[in-house]
């Protein structure tokens, strides 16, 4: 019998990282990210996890969820998940405190895969060899060069097959320079690319509607929260009027509310965000709830935190390769993969998810 391995200490570290241009989307505005980092060690391994949040998340791991996971056996992660679950009560679950469990989880994930000397995707089951993935970006914030420079690389540059802008901007008061954005989209990625919109809830439901058919002959074969993904029936409403699929899920802080939004038939395809809703351990379930109701999953930003919980999913769709933190991924963890192809395709020999964080060059970033 292998003896139990306690996990000795978190530790976390927070960093600002600004944005290489102003960003915005149809309904926030942003400069910087700030990346939340926590390590996990046992054994003489350490496990990296991180979610995109607050820095008031590491306090979180300080002062409530700590406790719940020091000295426990680092193979026992979906105890510690639960435990730190019920930790968090009386403080609300969505949220800071979700993204923090988030973090702690992956992190607790990786451990216990370098533990056993496999990669995660292993542990946890792989289904496919390649994560498809689409690239994520164009910022209502872009000029016309910009986002033609951008989209043009992610398909003309890498060959990456399918791309999505950010539309509904300034709460779907701008819809002329929307349409005319999504028009020159098609332009640039020419007609066998799948192209993809995000109003982030930007519009009303009759307005999306609208939107929807006037987008027509741009074939979006994409609508990701037309109207707030709060409004269930009013995705409902929409996905029952429009071609494109319609998407949401990013904000679903733990499992009930993926469950509520299968339920409603207000999505097309559920997306999942591992950094919020839960870590890997969340993400596994979310995905079974999608399957039991016949929809595919998407990994929501973050792609390189996904991508080992993406292998071992058999309902993925795709991950979404967001420019953002696929840029910030790629400065400060070393282990990372490109996207070449519209695909990832990582060493499944390397032991845990393969990645670790680049401490020194991250400090002139550092916040907490
Ligand atoms: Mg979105």
């Amino acid at each position: 019998m292998r003896p139990e391995v306690p996990v000795e200490e978190l530790t976390w570290a927070a960093y600002r990282i600004p944005t290489d241009a102003p960003e915005a989307d149809g309904t926030y505005a942003w400069d910087a990210t700030t990346m939340v980092v926590v390590h996990a060690r046992a054994g003489g391994q350490v496990g990296l996890g991180w979610t995109y949040g607050a820095a008031a998340g590491g306090l979180l791991v300080d002062e409530v969820l700590g406790r719940n996971v020091t000295g426990r056996d680092a193979l026992d992660v979906t105890g510690a998940y639960h435990a730190m679950h019920r930790s968090v009560r009386n403080l609300g679950r969505p949220g800071v405190a979700a993204t923090a469990i988030s973090a702690v989880d992956i992190a607790l994930w990786d451990l216990k895969a370098r533990l056993l000397g496999v990669r995660l995707a292993r542990l946890l089951g792989a289904v496919h060899e390649t994560v498809p993935v689409y690239g994520s970006g164009g910022f209502t914030s872009y000029d016309e060069r910009h986002l033609a420079s951008q989209l043009g690389g992610w398909v003309d540059g890498q060959g990456i097959p399918r791309v999505k802008i950010k539309i509904g901007e300034s709460w779907g008061h701008e819809v002329g320079r929307d349409l005319s954005r999504i028009a020159q989209a098609r332009e640039v990625i020419g007609d066998d690319a799948e192209l993809y919109v995000d109003a982030n809830g930007g519009y009303t439901r009759k307005q999306a509607i609208r939107v929807a058919h006037r987008m027509a002959p741009y074939d979006v074969a994409w609508f990701e929260e037309p109207v707030s993904s709060d409004d269930l029936a009013g995705l409902r409403e929409v996905r029952d009027a429009v071609e494109p699929d319609v998407t949401a899920g990013e904000y679903g802080w733990d499992l009930p509310y993926f469950q509520r939004m299968c339920a409603a038939g207000a999505v097309d395809c559920l997306q999942v965000d591992a950094s919020r809703c839960g870590g890997i351990t969340e993400w596994v379930r979310a995905a079974a709830v999608a399957a039991a109701h016949n929809l595919d999953v998407s990994a929501h930003c973050a792609p390189h935190l996904h991508l080992d919980a993406a292998l071992a999913t058999p309902n993925l769709r795709h991950l979404e390769w967001f420019h953002d933190h696929v840029r910030i991924e790629s400065m400060l963890l070393s282990g990372t993969v490109g996207a070449d192809g519209g695909e990832l395709r990582p060493d499944l020999t390397a032991p845990g998810h393969g990645l670790t964080f680049k401490d020194s060059d991250a400090q002139p970033y550092r916040i907490g």
